[in-house]
């Protein structure tokens, strides 16, 4: 019951738990969500016994493709996404890394055709070492996580 603060009950749509803390803001900037016009509801740094801290974010009437799916897990690996239904849930998974991202930015090479030519972006994803690389399918360079996130 300790946990009934964190979570107002939403009839439908989606919570993303177990967002390490920090990145709950850029997740809520990346996917738009506040375009939605929908009920959002945030925690940011709350208690968690895995994470030490972590962001929740609630979105009432919202249900994630699975290619949008793909784009938050980029930006939250090891995030739990709960799919609510009539206050029960639903579905629930944990994100794992994409193989590829689509469409989720542009291309940080401004020499990069997909600039000028009507495509959708287009990334491979790597895990190397400590770090993810994500490669361009237009320009074939590759990049760390950290440079998209921040554009
Ligand atoms: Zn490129």
């Amino acid at each position: 019951m300790a946990n009934k603060l964190q979570v107002e009950a939403i009839k439908t749509g989606t919570v993303i738990d177990h967002i390490p803390a920090g990145q709950g803001m850029k997740i809520l900037k990346r996917m738009e969500l506040i375009k939605l016009k929908e009920k959002i509801t945030v925690g940011f740094n709350l208690p968690s016994k895995n994470l030490g801290m972590k962001d929740l974010i609630k979105v009432a009437n919202l249900l994630f493709t699975e290619e949008e799916a793909n784009q938050l897990a980029l930006f939250a690996p090891g995030a739990t996404i709960n799919v609510i239904e009539n206050y029960i849930i639903k579905d629930k998974f944990e994100m794992s890394l994409p193989d590829v991202v689509q469409a989720a930015f542009d291309c940080p090479n401004s020499n990069c055709i997909s600039h000028s030519e009507p495509v959708q972006s287009y990334f491979t994803v790597k895990q190397k070492n400590n770090d993810i690389q994500l490669k361009c399918k237009y320009c074939e360079k590759s990049f760390s996580k950290s440079i998209v996130e921040d554009l």
